[in-house]
């Protein structure tokens, strides 16, 4: 069966065509500005090389139907008919408390996904778009919807719960949720596989270092502390995101600035972070990287402080789950970063752990990064959502 993985924005939807059996990629791609003036389709078929399209892409209807028309183009194309498409997984960023695990789409599940729109309101509502415009085209194919928060709801109310009056989670559901969770599941569990450890068994931190990074608990194959919030927001220092801070920061720079709260909140999500911390030099970490090696000392206070509040997550951690047999980077950053996991490693003396020069240095696969007598194992393992999600989709697909 060929599951059409769909992962819709706001003006942007990645899509990925994966075999459920051999979970090969036969096609993937991007539609980018939809909506906006120079759309464009950029389409890649499995060895075959990769296609930019410009169209107008009114809507996200459009922009699927350009997609489909690509995946069985008789020239480039790589199925003869939509009937092929056994599926479609759509990544859906906020599922609440009212979904912990992926689900076929019904119209209640619709209408679920946008009574969460509330807590993710730049997300949920192009996740829709993208739904209904997939059931338009191919009303007869089944849907599943797979939420970002869903592998977190494992998480005891110590630690979702935030201290404010009981009654704004009981009113508004104000807790922390987190994210990332296809990621940190996928991650976590191919560890222990990798380890050759049985996953319910085990105590593993996964640190997704990428734009937006989050940190995750996972112990006996539950996540139980994560260090995204109720929004993005919380947690690491990020790209362009703040992470944690103190809540009276927005009242004094209301009244420093004049600045009203969705103003401060831009700040907090779009100017602060590395490219804040870096003075605005820039939020990509190759850059930052570039600069930190040549001793730019806008670039070492912004990685340092990145790594930094990485190492508090892990020890907060370890001491969450009394103890940890694993920690895995993985995301752009994390992945590639022989340099950010140099710095977060060297502060983890503490654990046992002596991070190998050598293994740091290799890329794109799965790798201990650890010595062998590392008491706690190191590892880089690159995620991979689409697949997670086709997996989650073919399964469900499959029992029902
Ligand atoms: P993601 O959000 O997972 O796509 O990760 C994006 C981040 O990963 C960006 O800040 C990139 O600069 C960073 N990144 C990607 N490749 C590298 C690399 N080779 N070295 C350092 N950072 C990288």
């Amino acid at each position: 069966m060929k599951i059409l993985v769909v992962n819709c924005g706001s003006s942007s939807l990645k899509f990925q065509l994966i075999d459920a059996v051999s979970e090969e990629i036969i096609a993937k791609g991007l539609c980018e500005r939809i909506g906006i003036n120079g759309s464009q389709m950029v389409y890649t078929p499995k060895g075959g090389e990769k296609k930019k399209t410009q169209a107008p892409m009114p809507s996200h209807v459009e922009a699927i139907q350009l997609v489909l028309d690509a995946l069985t183009d008789a020239k480039t194309g790589v199925i003869s008919s939509l009937s092929e498409i056994g599926a479609v997984g759509h990544r859906i960023v906020h599922g609440g408390e009212k979904f912990a695990r992926a689900t076929i789409i019904t119209n209640e599940v619709m209408k679920a996904i946008e009574e969460c729109s509330d807590l993710a309101p730049l997300h949920n509502p192009a996740n829709l778009i993208g739904i209904t415009a997939c059931q338009k085209l191919m009303p007869k194919t089944p849907m599943v919807a797979v939420f970002d928060t869903a592998f977190h709801q494992t998480m005891p109310e110590e630690a979702y719960l935030y201290a404010i009056p009981y009654s704004y989670y009981e009113k508004y559901k104000i807790r922390r949720y987190g994210f990332h969770g296809t990621s940190h599941s996928y991650v976590s569990k191919k560890a222990a596989e990798v380890l050759g450890r049985e996953y319910t068994t085990m105590k593993i931190i996964v640190c997704h270092l990428g734009n937006g990074a989050s940190v995750s608990a996972v112990e006996n194959g539950k996540s139980i502390d994560t260090s995204m919030g109720l929004t993005p927001l919380e947690g690491l220092i990020m790209g362009t995101r703040s992470g944690d801070l103190d809540p009276s920061i927005m009242e004094f720079i209301a009244h420093k600035e004049g600045k009203s709260v969705d103003e401060i909140m831009n700040v907090l999500n779009k100017e602060s972070g590395v490219l804040g911390l870096s003075g605005g030099f820039s939020s990509d970490f190759r850059d930052l990287e570039d600069a930190y090696e040549a001793g730019q000392t806008a670039s070492v206070r912004a990685m340092t402080a990145f790594a930094y509040r990485v190492v508090k997550y892990i020890g907060a951690y370890a001491a969450a789950m009394n103890g940890v047999d694993a920690i895995c980077f993985t995301a752009g950053l994390g992945e590639n970063s022989p340099l950010i996991r140099k710095l977060i490693g060297e502060r983890l003396g503490y654990l046992g752990i002596t991070i190998d020069a050598e293994q740091n240095n290799k890329r794109g696969e799965d790798t201990v990064i650890s010595t062998k007598d590392s008491k706690v194992k190191v590892l880089v393992i690159p995620t991979n959502e689409e697949l997670a999600i086709a997996r989650e989709t073919h399964c469900l697909i499959k029992i029902s």
